[in-house]
């Protein structure tokens, strides 16, 4: 018997899923509240936000794979997604489980050094530096078509460098989509107009 997504709801559930009810609004909400801040982390003057609170209640995993699947569904329904790419290392969080909710591939996009076999890399600015994703090669296939998703979106620089990684090799991109955007620093314009960025929500500051 093959499962669909929302038998898969209907399992957890008769087996006791705590599944969290409410309007996009107040899920959407209830995502804001439990993504903890931490001033001046990892340095003086940045906020660093952690999403692992989110992932300590499978009700609201479910819920953020819900969210992104939804709008998913909404704008590409005549569309095959053949992956979702996760972006090294938060994205590998609920990339699996949007991809399987999808129906389709998850492939990870890691930092240098990481991944075995034939690889293509794609190196992008930090502040201080620089730093390169990398994919393998057999997964970057001309034609096919990605989301590729990651925890934040801050300077754009990292979705930017999985964007061109992407693309350079003819994949097709549709959409980036994040958990967190700090729109104040203004990451989507370094991604191009044709290609949508979706966060679930936005903080002040940087
Ligand atoms: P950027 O390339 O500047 O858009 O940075 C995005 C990447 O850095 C993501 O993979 C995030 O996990 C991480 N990151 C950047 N800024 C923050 C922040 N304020 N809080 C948590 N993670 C961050």
């Amino acid at each position: 018997m093959v499962l669909n997504y929302s038998d898969t709801l209907y399992f957890k559930d008769i087996y006791g899923w705590d599944g969290y009810n409410g309007s996009r609004d107040e899920k959407i909400e209830e995502i804001k509240t439990r993504i903890r801040e931490y001033p001046d982390f990892p340095k003086p003057g940045i906020t660093f936000r952690d999403v692992f609170p989110l992932f300590h209640h499978p009700s609201l995993q479910h819920t953020i794979v819900e969210l992104l699947k939804g709008q998913i569904d909404e704008k590409y329904s005549n569309r095959k997604i053949d992956m979702i790419v996760g972006i090294d290392s938060r994205g590998f969080l609920f990339g699996p489980e949007l991809a399987n909710a999808l129906g389709c591939n998850f492939i990870p996009a890691r930092k240098k050094g990481k991944l075995p076999g034939a690889t293509v890399t794609q190196s992008y600015q930090l502040e201080y530096g620089s730093d390169t994703l990398e994919m393998q090669k057999e997964y970057v296939v001309a034609g096919k078509c990605a989301i590729i998703v990651d925890d934040l979106i801050a300077t754009g620089g990292t979705m930017a460098a999985a964007y061109n990684l992407l693309t350079n090799s003819g994949v097709e991109v549709l959409e980036c989509q994040c958990l967190v955007e700090l729109p104040e620093l203004h990451g989507r314009d370094k991604l191009p107009k044709q290609c949508p960025v979706f966060c679930l929500v936005e903080y002040g500051g940087c």
